[in-house]
Parts: C-alpha cells; structure tokens; sequence
C-alpha cells in the first residue's frame, strides 16, 4: 500500500476533515495517532472505524493550541508507534463576528487554536524527524478563506492566511532534510464547522462555486493521502485548493 510502514498523526481527527483524512491514512496502510480536544466519544467512533477495516490507530487527547500538551502529543505517538513520518495540522475552529464586535477571547481562540497550534506542532516534530534522516511530511489544513478573506473572519482568515506563510517559511527552513511542507485549502464542506451558517449562505456559497456543490471530507482526504506519499515527494511549499474552483 501507498503508505506502508508510515506513521501520521493527525490533529483534530475525532470529528469531520480530519476523520475523513486520518481513515483514508490508515486505509492506505499508515498506522495513525487520531488526536482530539474534548470529543473522547466521537475519537473512539474513529479508532473503532479504522480498526474494523483492519487498520491501526490510536487516540491522543490533547489541545494542541497550548504549547506544552502538543509536545505531550508528538512525544506520545512517538512513544507509541517508534517515530512520526507524517504530520497533518487540522485542528481548527471558528468564532466568527464583525470586528467592531469581536472581543480579544475570540481573536486569541481562534488564533491559538488554527495558527499557533501548527507552530507548536511543527516545533516538536521536526527536530525528531530531522534527527531520523528518512524524511517526512507536513500537510496544514488552512482554507480558501486564507486567501479571498470573509467577511465576519477577520480571526479565522488571519489565522488561516499565516499558516500558508508558514507552510512556505518552514518548507525553506527542512527542505534540504528530505521533509516537505505543504498546506490544503479547502473551499466549502458540510461539517460542525459550518452547520452554523444558514440556507441563504449556504446557497450563495453553492451558487459561487462553479462545480455548484460542496466538498466531502473524503476529498480533502484524498489529498492529504498524496502529499504524503512518495508521489508527491518533489512538491513542497504549495498550497492546494480543493474548493470546486470558488477561490478561482
Ligand atoms: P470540525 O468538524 O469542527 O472538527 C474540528 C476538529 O478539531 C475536532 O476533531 C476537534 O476536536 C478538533 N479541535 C478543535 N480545537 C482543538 C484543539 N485546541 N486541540 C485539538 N483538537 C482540536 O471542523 P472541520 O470542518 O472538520 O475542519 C477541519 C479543518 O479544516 C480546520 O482547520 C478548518 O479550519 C479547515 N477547513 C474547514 C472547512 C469546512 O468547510 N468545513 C473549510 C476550510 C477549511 P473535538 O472533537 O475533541 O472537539
């Protein structure tokens, strides 16, 4: 299988995109630590998903804006599966608002939780993966928001454009190490992410999109599932859309 021996962790995968890509890894033959914040429930559902297709995977708690408790996640799935071959930056959240109306809690969450969260990862696993000179991937899941903008996301879309910087930036700094940095920027996908918007937003989105439809985790997955295989191994510092041509 494409990714045989590999191991992924990837953050924010009890529920929506990154279910969808930790299911296709481990479908693919990675073995995947599936983090998650709160949802211990909805993280078993994923472990026992990917165990019934004869996959292997394990769940980690942990918030990874918080510093400490991400190198607590890296430290642990390398305690557990020997070394981190793949690391997809997904974790992600919402608290939108006009920003005459955001309060500085609902700036800080979001960017603590989508940006900061891919720093603190990335800063725990390149040293381990640079010291075991096989390489490696770094896929961060940002958005098409990061690069149209939206209004009522000034959090959201700051947060999500830096992680493209980011992805750039770092993918100069470990390049010569054999590991690639790339980021996915999703359009639109019906998850708990976006059950809040209503009809009449929805249908414009729909309207915009030239594919006229949403996305599927599963698409964003497939992805994921490239980028971290040996197929994908001379792209780094790219940012993908998978958005149906919205951001076109
Ligand atoms: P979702 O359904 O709301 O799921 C969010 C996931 O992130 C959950 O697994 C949640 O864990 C986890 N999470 C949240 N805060 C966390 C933290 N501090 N530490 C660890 N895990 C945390 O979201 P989604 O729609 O699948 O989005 C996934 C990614 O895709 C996000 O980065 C999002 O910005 C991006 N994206 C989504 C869309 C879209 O249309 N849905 C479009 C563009 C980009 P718990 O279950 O434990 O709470």
């Amino acid at each position: 299988m494409l990714l045989d021996g590999k191991v992924a962790l990837v953050t924010g995968a009890s529920r929506g995109i990154g279910r969808a890509i930790a299911e296709d890894l481990a479908a693919n033959g990675a073995r995947v630590a599936v983090n998650y914040h709160s949802n211990a429930e909805a993280a078993t559902v994923v472990i026992a998903a990917i165990e019934a297709s004869g996959g292997t995977a394990i769940a980690i708690q942990a918030d990874v804006s918080r510093y400490d408790e991400a190198n607590r996640l890296i430290v642990e799935t390398i305690k557990q599966f020997g070394h981190i071959d793949i690391l997809v930056n997904n974790a992600g959240t919402t608290r939108d608002t006009l920003l005459m109306m955001m309060n500085e809690d609902q700036w800080d969450t979001v960017l603590d939780t989508n940006l900061k969260s891919v720093f603190n990862c990335c800063k725990a696993v390149v040293r381990p993966m640079v010291r075991r000179k096989q390489g490696g991937r770094i896929i961060n899941i940002t958005s098409v928001v990061g690069l149209m903008g939206q209004g009522g996301q000034t959090n959201y879309a700051a947060s999500k454009a830096g992680i493209i910087g980011f992805t750039k930036s770092l993918a100069k700094e470990i390049g010569s190490r054999n590991i690639t940095v790339n980021a996915i920027a999703p359009g639109f996908f019906p998850t708990d992410l976006t059950a809040t918007l209503d009809d009449e937003m929805m249908k414009g989105i729909i309207d915009f999109t030239p594919l006229g439809r949403m996305g599927t985790p599963e698409e964003v997955a497939y992805m994921v599932t490239f980028l971290a295989s040996d197929r994908a191994a001379f792209i780094t510092g790219e940012t993908i859309r998978i958005d149906g041509g919205l951001a076109m």
